[in-house]
């Protein structure tokens, strides 16, 4: 491991040093914890690999992953005052850390860099299941995604068939990747605290899908089937002819959408969308 971050101020000195206005909007609650920024670095293993961080405001969790000696970090952050935050950090490593201003939703990150590709972040939380819809799409490029996410949405995402927190989110994870919950973050490790408690997750993708079907497909059935959740299968799934078609796949229509396997949403969607 490297040191070379021990002589950079730390990340309330550089909150104020460098006068940073906090976004809410953006979803800006900085990890103060170097413990937990380690934590989370040590479990994802960067080193050698390409790594991109979303959101890296101050840094603190950068600064874990660079120690561990990453073949190349793309950091990517909209706010241009990471940047400025960053211009030390990007001193002690120039040939290591590259720092992206912009969107990271229009970014095409499953391209950057070269395999095995890994994304670390403290997503910012308002914006955290887009981003993760978006690269569930592209997951064959990706060796793990480490994330924290608010717990209740880290929850959803975990969530097994039966669970009242199963749903759309659960099912095209678990279609693609194997799901593991690493540990909670206490709302006291950051600056602001956030009203909600928090989760750190880690998804490594499945040699293949649970089962072969679209992605569109299972989307729009997971759309439909769980825009009323607390309808009965036959009801939910009318447009697509309800009892009946529910009947030629060998599927009770009397099903609540929680109750039902990935695997028959998956036939559901293959079904309907693809046959
Ligand atoms: N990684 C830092 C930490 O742990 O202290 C900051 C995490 S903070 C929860 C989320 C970060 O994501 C903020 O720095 C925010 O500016 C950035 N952000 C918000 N929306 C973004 C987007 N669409 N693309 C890239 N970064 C974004």
């Amino acid at each position: 491991m490297q040191n070379k971050e021990i002589k950079l101020p730390t990340i309330k000195q550089m909150l104020k040093r460098y006068n940073i206005k906090i976004h809410k909007s953006l979803g800006q609650n900085f990890l103060l914890d170097n413990n937990i920024a380690n934590k989370i670095a040590k479990y994802s293993e960067p080193t050698k690999k390409t790594i991109i961080e979303i959101g890296p405001g101050p840094g603190s969790l950068t600064r874990s992953i660079l120690q561990r000696n990453p073949q190349k970090l793309f950091a990517i952050d909209k706010d241009i005052q990471s940047k400025i935050m960053l211009t030390d950090l990007e001193s002690v490593y120039p040939n290591k850390l590259r720092i992206i201003t912009g969107d990271a939703l229009d970014y095409p990150i499953w391209k950057l860099g070269s395999v095995p590709r890994q994304v670390i972040s403290n997503l910012p939380y308002n914006v955290s299941t887009k981003m993760l819809t978006l690269w569930l799409k592209y997951i064959n490029n990706f060796e793990c995604l480490t994330l924290m996410f608010q717990k209740e949405v880290a929850d959803r995402i975990l969530a097994k068939q039966g669970s009242k927190h199963f749903g759309r989110l659960s099912i095209l994870t678990n279609w693609l990747t194997k799901s593991s919950k690493l540990f909670d973050v206490p709302n006291s490790a950051f600056f602001p605290s956030p009203k909600v408690k928090s989760t750190v997750i880690q998804l490594r993708p499945l040699p293949k899908p649970l089962y072969n079907v679209s992605f569109d497909a299972l989307e729009k059935i997971t759309k439909m089937a769980f825009s009323q959740k607390r309808k009965m299968l036959k009801s939910s799934l009318n447009q697509l002819g309800g009892k009946k078609f529910l009947d030629e796949l060998d599927i009770s229509a009397n099903l609540r959408p929680e109750e039902l396997s990935i695997v028959d949403f998956c036939r559901i969607a293959e079904k309907a969308f693809e046959s």
